[in-house]
């Protein structure tokens, strides 16, 4: 037995066992946004601050940077992208970049991220920004502070995005965001002028709670989220989360008046569970067995909720079956009248509900408001004024209150700066992949007119979800696609489907 080999297994057992820390974690956060009892948010907070500490001394232990200095000249290293090459590489990053970040910050962020949510959920309820301008003051210092600590060279929004979207830099996401705001802006100027509109008000008809939940459902087991390794629940603000090898956790929220909402929502975070679901279970807790980015979560998600659950051929097959569902809402709308509904793109003020082609807008509003406020060319106070001005610029049209403004995203108040981008990411990265899976699949759209979705399932699960982190999202999606990143699949999309809709080409 060569001599790192026992330092090598120490390694793994100990990852895996932060890991298990950390699940405990997800958990109670999972309880905090779906269960837990109003009154029962301060101790919450102590709960999560603690866990946060002991993860992060473990993730930052000499013991631990040891034995990453010691693997560092083995064999184990030779192959970047083998399974221990991967976890050696990804561990020895985190510890790195944690190292960096001084554990009373670690915890005190912890900390006011969990009270920031719950000032965040008051102040919504209430219309008033006031309500949580103090807790959101002291969030921007406190990652303020943290991009100091962990360094960065052009920008210290660059620190903030490495932790969500590793190695992308701001710069070059400004410029694929211009390039995505140029091709879109005549896009939905066409459609704005254009003859014909979507018949909406179909949407807007009454959908009962129960009837959507089992349809919601019954969707999700079809595109191949498994039940018996997760569960849906009701929460706020939708999201999914992964907490152990075989239980992962989507949510989602129901309005009787808006069929989208809860539906597509579903469909979304049935998305991200499937690439949890899709993560080899025997490297749980390890790099290989952890998704990649956020960005290429989301683009998941975005994969089946757009590309697939927006499609004629997807509906071809689900029409029927949602009208039998719901007989009063949809038994005299033709299928085409429905399809060009859940289609229709407008300039709107929220972004959960956005279109497919306003939806990047949004995002790159965020962008740019959170890049100013990291920076310090943006205070607090200013923050729903700037907002509303950035709707102006970009979206024509003006929140009336700050519900509709600034109030509607949680995740600033949560301390998650560098983020939203991530979700342009993933509808960029979506378009590429789908594209790919077209060219080296037969005839996809026919399979889902036929209600069968495993061969794209087990396509993505080969070339994406196995891989875990293996891969940098750069290296994935130039080694499923054979190209970089780029924003020209998206908006060729756009224009294939929306032309025959709205009556252009
Ligand atoms: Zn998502």
């Amino acid at each position: 037995m060569a001599a790192w080999e026992p330092i090598w297994q120490d390694l793994c057992a100990y990852v895996c066992e932060t890991a298990l820390l950390q699940s405990t974690k997800e958990l109670l956060e999972w309880d905090e946004r779906t269960m837990m009892p109003q009154r029962a948010g301060e101790y919450r907070a102590e709960q999560i601050s603690i866990l946060s500490g002991m993860i992060h001394h473990r993730q930052t232990s000499s013991r631990l940077g040891d034995w990453l200095a010691r693997l560092a000249e083995t064999p184990l290293t030779n192959d970047p992208h083998s399974d221990a090459g991967a976890t050696i590489r990804q561990v020895r990053r985190d510890h790195e970049r944690l190292s960096k970040v001084p554990a009373p910050l670690v915890k005190e962020l912890a900390r006011a991220s969990v009270l920031g949510q719950q000032a965040f959920v008051r102040a919504r309820k209430q219309g008033q920004f006031a309500l949580v301008e103090p807790n959101l003051q002291h969030i921007v210092a406190l990652k303020q502070q943290e991009a100091e600590a962990i360094g960065y060279e052009d920008t210290p929004y660059d620190a903030l995005l490495d932790e969500f979207e590793p190695h992308v830099k701001t710069s070059h996401l400004s410029q694929i965001f211009s390039e995505v705001a140029e091709a879109l802006v005549p896009l939905i100027h066409t459609i704005s002028e254009a003859q014909r509109q979507a018949p909406t008000q179909i949407l807007r008809r009454h959908y009962p709670e129960s009837q959507q939940r089992r349809f919601g459902r019954q969707v999700a087991e079809l595109i191949g989220f498994d039940f018996s390794r997760g569960r849906l629940d009701v929460t706020d603000h939708p999201f999914c989360a992964g907490m152990g090898p075989d239980d992962c956790r989507i949510t989602t929220r129901y309005d009787e008046r808006f069929f989208s909402s809860a539906f597509f929502g579903i469909l979304h975070e049935a998305g991200h569970g499937i690439y949890e679901q899709g993560l080899r279970t025997e490297q749980y807790g390890l790099p290989p067995g952890t998704f990649t980015s956020l960005g290429i979560h989301e683009s998941q998600s975005r994969l089946w909720e757009n590309f697939v659950g927006r499609s004629g051929a997807f509906w071809l097959h689900c029409y029927p079956i949602a009208q039998q569902f719901f007989r009063v809402a949809l038994g005299d709308a033709s299928v085409d009248d429905f399809l060009f509904a859940i289609n229709e793109v407008r300039p709107s003020l929220i972004r959960v509900d956005a279109d497919e082609a306003t939806y990047n807008l949004h995002i790159v509003i965020r962008f740019e408001i959170e890049q100013a406020l990291i920076r310090g060319d943006l205070r607090v106070g200013d923050l729903p004024s700037a907002w509303n001005a950035k709707y102006r610029q970009y979206l024509d049209i003006t929140p009336l209150d700050d519900r509709q403004g600034v109030l509607q995203d949680i995740h600033w108040s949560a301390g998650l700066f560098g983020y939203f981008p991530t979700y342009s990411l993933g509808n960029l990265y979506a378009a590429q992949f789908i594209d790919q899976a077209k060219s080296e699949l037969d005839d996809l759209d026919e399979s889902f007119s036929r209600g069968e979705f495993g061969t794209l399932r087990q396509w993505l699960r080969e070339q994406i979800h196995q891989h875990g982190q293996r891969y940098t999202p750069e290296e994935l999606v130039e080694k499923v696609t054979g190209g970089p990143l780029s924003h020209r699949p998206l908006i060729d999309h756009l224009y294939r489907k929306l032309g025959p809709l709205y009556g252009f080409s």
